[in-house]
């Protein structure tokens, strides 16, 4: 069974293709600069690197051109696409699961639309795509927020009037939660405990970042909210902030909230602390002369500690702890700053291990540490490629037209 993931972004479209009966991934890439001059397409199919430059006008044109190359390589005749996995940023109030689209389910799509408007949109405009390029075959959407859903109300309430938080679906959703509940149910087999019965905390620092309380196979808390704005500091995004530094703003540099988005989406987090780059490996060059950028490291560090010590309360402890992400995958001493300072909790990391380049699952904590700490590269793909399965396999998928 073949399953066609994509992961639709405002001027790019990535994919994937995957073998499900091996879990493996036959083809992957990007298309970049939809909709913009000079774009191109980046691809690997079966460990073949690829480019190719063409100005892509939409998402459509993108897309019919990445599958004339899968069916010139790995798409042979007689070998359909199953069905088609779309990452949707936010399912909004409803969708606590992966969901067969139909225009039922697109139309609430869209509605979610009024929280992440930088998102959903180009998600919507991928899947009409798909829709277009495949009549019959089955769509899945697979929501970053869905693994949150069932979150305990007294960790997704704010603390604002009820009746307009209900008004407006204003609470915490979370997001990356495909990559959580992945990297935690690998954590789980890593240490030998039932996903069921495990209390892990997992920090996925990429370009986005957020840390997620998983208890017994479930969601308690995460660090994004309504937005994927809240949290730890970003590459460029804020992460919280007193919500009267908006106020201030507002009021004292008379900023509207366009500019506002904008000062606390592009302008701000790593970038905006070391004024060097949102990059942390960029960071992680200069830190050690330049002390902006040692100063934008420690303020993510510092932030992950205090999610993690947060976190353990929460639960009433922790069985592990993991590392995900391009940021928690790679970075040695981000990994090293955190688990030096919690100590507390039992925690000792073994630095050669933690220094140790792989890319596989692993522990880097000391043999005698209470509490593993792990390090999962994460993989959303596969993820949504599995829920496509799931659904298109478990339901009477009736496709769309
Ligand atoms: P996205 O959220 O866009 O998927 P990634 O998960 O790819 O992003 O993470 C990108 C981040 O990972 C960047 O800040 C990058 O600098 C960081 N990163 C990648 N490799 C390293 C490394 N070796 N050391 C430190 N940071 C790294």
């Amino acid at each position: 069974m073949l399953i066609l993931v994509l992961n639709a972004g405002s001027s790019s479209l990535k994919f994937n293709l995957v073998n499900m009966e091996e879990e493996k991934t036959l083809a992957e890439g990007i298309a970049e600069r939809i909709g913009l001059s000079e774009g191109f397409i980046r691809w690997t199919i079966q460990g073949e690197k690829g480019r190719l430059e063409l100005d892509m006008a939409n998402h459509k044109k993108a897309l019919s051109t990445i599958m004339e190359r899968l069916r010139e390589s790995v798409l042979h005749e007689d070998q359909d696409v199953a069905a088609i996995g779309h990452r949707v940023v936010h399912g909004g109030p409803n969708f606590s699961a992966s969901e067969l689209i139909t225009p039922a389910v697109l139309a609430e799509i869209e509605a979610a639309s009024f929280y992440a408007p930088l998102h959903n949109p180009p998600a919507i405009s991928g899947i009409h795509t798909a829709q277009e390029l495949f009549p019959g075959v089955p769509q899945v959407a697979v929501f970053d927020t869905a693994f949150h859903h069932n979150m305990p109300e007294y960790a997704y309430t704010y603390g604002l009037p009820y009746e307009l938080s209900e008004r407006l679906g204003l609470r915490r959703y979370g997001f990356h939660g495909t990559s959580h509940q992945y990297v935690a149910e690998r954590t789980a087999l890593l240490i030998g405990k039932p996903f069921g019965e495990a209390r892990i905390i997992t920090c996925h620092l990429g370009n986005g970042s957020s840390i997620t309380a998983v208890h017994n196979g479930r969601s308690v808390d995460t660090s994004m909210g309504l937005t994927p704005l809240e949290g730890v500091v970003m590459g460029t995004r804020s992460g919280s902030v007193d919500p009267g530094v908006i106020t201030t703003l507002l009021e004292q540099e008379k900023m509207d909230g366009p500019a506002l988005a904008s000062l606390l989406n592009k302008r701000s987090g790593l970038l905006g602390i070391s004024g060097v780059s949102s990059d942390c490996r960029e960071i992680e060059e200069v830190m050690d002369h330049n002390p902006r950028a040692r100063l934008a490291h420690e303020v993510l560090a510092y932030g992950v500690l205090k999610y993690i010590g947060s976190y353990a309360a929460a639960m009433n402890g922790v069985d592990a702890i993991t590392f995900t992400a391009g940021i928690g995958e790679n970075s040695a001493p981000l990994r090293s700053w955190v688990c030096q300072r919690l100590a507390f909790l039992g925690v000792e990391l073994d630095e050669t291990a933690n220094h140790t380049r792989s890319k596989a699952d692993r522990t880097i904590s000391a043999p005698g540490s209470r509490v593993p700490v792990a390090v999962i590269p994460t993989n959303e793909e596969l993820m949504i490629a599995r829920e496509a399965k799931r659904v298109t396999t478990s339901t009477e998928a009736c496709p769309v037209i």
